[in-house]
């Protein structure tokens, strides 16, 4: 995407949720969005699933899409051709709506009954392939949801969101309301399934260790715009942004003495942000200039980039 811009009407004026973003998930690549809540992860990627509430005041952009631009179609266009057969996604506290009186099979083959009307017993079968591709049992397809627990129901839904064979899945928060070893087989059942299907993956999360485990890039957004991109590594190791390094030292670590640190302050108001770089109340290497003008995105080395003034040539 490129250039993308969605603004929320409330009765407060306009929300800046997503201000000029550009990002782009490479072909069987794993990209994490990161960063606090609020910071516009959600809203990018509703974007891209063109998920759009009726309170839209602004939606600008270009989203293209293997080779399609996603802005110049209509409504019916991206429900019969892009939701679910190209681009699929894994909703925050998704295995919670699971409808409790159908059976976890049929919801998960869904899509294809509806879409492409697959009679009921090619469906099971494609359902129970990609249930057991995602660690579940075949006799699981007859059960209901408040059979399963929490990790099998998140495992339903991932199986639905692949059932059409969509070359994105969008992953908003997947394990969040898991346990931390049940997280761990979820992150390691995506793991196998970006290898094994060469899948592309937007990976959304506040969490950046946890993002680290599965992500090839990073994208760190901050009140509604992308404030670095650069390899997972480069990021975890070189952070150039002053946001991702205080990210970054606000994980635990568990074989370490340092103390993880808060970062002080809290996100803006996006209805009335602060001027130049949003980050400038809250950044302590904040200068002069910080507050006039906003940073570009300033190139650092290796395909990393910061939206940042210390990156760039004019330092006040
Ligand atoms: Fe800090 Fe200035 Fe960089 Fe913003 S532009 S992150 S305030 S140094």
């Amino acid at each position: 995407m490129s250039d993308v811009s969605l603004y929320y009407e409330t009765l407060r004026g306009p929300v800046q949720a997503v201000d000029s973003v550009n990002l782009e998930v490479p072909k069987g690549e794993a990209v994490g969005v990161v960063g606090e809540s609020g910071c516009g992860k959600t809203s990018t990627s509703i974007c891209i699933m063109r998920l759009l509430p009726d309170n839209i005041h602004t939606f600008t952009g270009r989203i293209l899409f293997d080779g399609r631009e996603l802005m110049d179609m209509t409504d019916s266009e991206i429900r019969s051709q892009i939701r679910w057969r190209e681009v699929s996604m894994v909703f925050q506290g998704a295995m919670n709506s699971l409808n409790p009186v159908i059976r976890v099979g049929e919801q998960i083959v869904e899509p294809l009954r509806v879409l492409d009307k697959v009679q009921k017993d090619e469906a099971r079968e494609r359902g129970v392939a990609r249930m057991r591709q995602t660690g579940l049992p075949a006799e699981a397809y007859r059960m209901y949801p408040h059979e399963l627990s929490g990790g099998m129901k998140q495992r339903v839904i991932i199986a639905m969101a692949l059932i059409m064979s969509p070359k994105l899945v969008i992953l908003d928060e997947p394990t969040s309301a898991l346990d931390v070893s049940v997280q761990a087989q979820i992150m390691n059942l995506l793991k196998d399934l970006k290898r094994e299907e060469d899948l592309s993956m937007l990976f959304i999360s506040h969490d950046i260790a946890l993002t680290s485990d599965l992500c090839d890039r990073f994208a760190v957004m901050y009140a509604g715009r992308v404030v670095e991109t650069g390899e997972a590594e480069q990021v975890l190791q070189d952070p150039q942004h002053p946001y991702t390094e205080k990210l970054l030292a606000s994980v635990p670590r568990l074989r370490s003495d340092v103390t993880p640190e808060f970062i002080p302050g809290a996100p803006p108001d996006l209805v009335n942000p602060p001027p130049g770089c949003r980050f400038h109340p809250r950044c302590p290497y904040v200068m002069d200039i910080c507050s006039k003008r906003e940073p570009e995105m300033f190139p650092t080395g290796d395909g990393q980039y910061a939206h940042c003034w210390l990156r760039g040539d004019e330092h006040g």
